[in-house]
């Protein structure tokens, strides 16, 4: 699994612009797809070949013992609690501050590595800078300054060196989708009722509280395995646990499967977290199913408003596949099954170079790239790049000149030349010498 790094100080100090940092090549993908909101505290990053996730934890006040702060501390504590390691920064202006001394109090006692770390120490001597905080007792200190990108590269290798390369969670040669969504919407109700009628080979227990559990099953003999972050709940148990809702478990679950079913609640409005969560999925190139729940009983009136709803608040999600369902009494949820395979097909198609080559071609016959000035890009040829989400790479000349809306327009056009339902695709241009 990808390690999650969590970014913690008081405020003011730059983690927000270390976050923005660390996860700046990610967002340039999905930047500027309209309506997407994005949870400004948690992103993708990457040193070299290992990725990670970030997270910016915003404030953290652990002294303030009620209101927003205190909510804030929490919150804090939860992303400390759940990273895999902790970058702890100060400020090398201003010198250490009594909540620095708090906040390092608390770090020296967590069980995973802490990476002390002295922002904006450009111009400065680092030695000097790192003199001062020693006292803090959480080794040696790291002079950075995020704003300037000094010293964040070599920050990132030392933290992430104890982590393995992560396995392609894409190799699996069977459909493997997360059910994921806000707490409520009845995510473990469908599991229940996925593998209420199928034969399950195996049941990983989570490790803890943030992991998923994995369940491999049978279906038509065919085999899936279904990650569940909301945890089943065994059938005829009087008490329910709500489990607290965890980002980074919903953040792993999604990077760790080829296809995402995403819950929502038809008697609740979306809502900013179902976005988020939604932007998660687009920001990984998952293949994508999404399951309307608690269809049951609602008269036509209401069906029409939330499909409004949906349709208005989640528009960057046309390319998946809506259903609507009830987990409580089972309906619909065979025919999830159909939309998984055809996503899971989709996600993994082997698009050969020849015939990428002449979609290309077509596509360009059709509309050509808008000249720049007195340049005309060319486009030569494609391949294959990868898979889940499938990628097109473009080869030609002058391909900085391209814009947005001319990669959309490819990218619109491949989907629908090889008519791939329920997986985002992304074409890349290679300029060839
Ligand atoms: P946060 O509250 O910890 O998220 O802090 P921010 O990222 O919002 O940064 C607080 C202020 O410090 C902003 O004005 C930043 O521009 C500034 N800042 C952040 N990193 C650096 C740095 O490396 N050097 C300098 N000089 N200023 C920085
Ligand atoms: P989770 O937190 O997403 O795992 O949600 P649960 O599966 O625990 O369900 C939350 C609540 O919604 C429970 O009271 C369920 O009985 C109820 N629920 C789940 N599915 C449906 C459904 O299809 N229709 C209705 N009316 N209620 C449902």
């Amino acid at each position: 699994m990808k390690p999650t790094v969590a970014l913690v100080g008081r405020p003011n100090v730059g983690k927000s612009t270390l976050f923005n940092r660390l996860t700046k090549t990610r967002d340039a993908l999905v930047a500027d797809i309209p309506g997407l909101t994005r949870d400004r505290h948690y992103g993708h990053g990457r040193v070299g070949n290992k990725p990670y996730f970030v997270v910016d934890t915003g404030g953290f006040e652990p002294v303030v013992q009620d209101g927003i702060m205190h909510e804030m501390a929490r919150q804090t504590l939860q992303a400390v609690d759940e990273a895999d390691c902790v970058v702890f920064i100060v400020d090398a202006r201003i010198g250490i501050t009594p909540q620095d001394k708090v906040i390092a109090n608390h770090l020296r006692q967590i069980s995973q590595p802490v990476w002390l770390v002295v922002n904006k120490s450009e111009g400065m001597q680092q030695s000097i800078v790192a003199a001062e905080f020693y006292e803090l007792g959480l080794g040696d200190p790291l002079a950075i300054s995020a704003s300037h990108g000094e010293g964040v590269k070599h920050l990132m290798e030392l933290v992430l060196e104890p982590f393995e390369v992560v396995d392609d969670a894409t190799l699996s040669d069977h459909p493997k989708f997360a059910v994921v969504g806000r707490p409520n919407v009845g995510k473990s109700t469908l599991v229940n009722a996925i593998l209420g009628e199928e034969r399950v080979i195996a049941f990983d227990q989570p490790g803890t509280t943030r992991d998923s559990i994995y369940i491999e099953f049978e279906r038509d003999s065919r085999p899936y395995t279904v990650v569940d972050t909301a945890g089943v709940r065994r059938r005829g148990k009087v008490t329910e646990v709500i489990e607290k809702f965890s980002v980074v478990k919903t953040m792993q679950a999604i990077e760790d499967c080829n296809v995402v079913v995403l819950v929502l609640d038809a008697r609740q409005d979306v809502s900013e977290q179902d976005a988020t969560i939604a932007g998660f999925v687009l920001e990984t190139g998952r293949a994508l199913v999404v399951a309307v729940n608690k269809w049951e009983g609602l008269d036509v009136a209401v069906r029409d408003q939330v499909k409004r709803d949906i349709g208005r608040k989640l528009n960057f999600l046309e390319f998946a596949k809506f259903h609507f369902i009830s987990a409580l009494q089972g309906k619909g949820v065979g025919d999830l099954f159909d939309s998984i395979d055809t996503a899971y097909k989709a996600a993994m198609v082997k698009l050969p170079t020849p015939k990428l080559t002449r979609a290309l071609q077509l596509a360009v016959e059709k509309q050509q790239p808008p000249r720049a000035g007195a340049v005309r890009p060319k486009l030569r040829y494609a391949h294959q790049g990868g898979v889940n989400p499938p990628v097109v790479v473009v080869h030609g000349n002058a391909l900085e000149h391209i814009p947005d809306s001319y990669w959309r327009y490819l990218e619109h056009t491949f989907v629908k030349m090889f008519k791939l339902q329920g997986t985002p695709l992304r074409v890349q241009f290679k300029r060839s010498d």
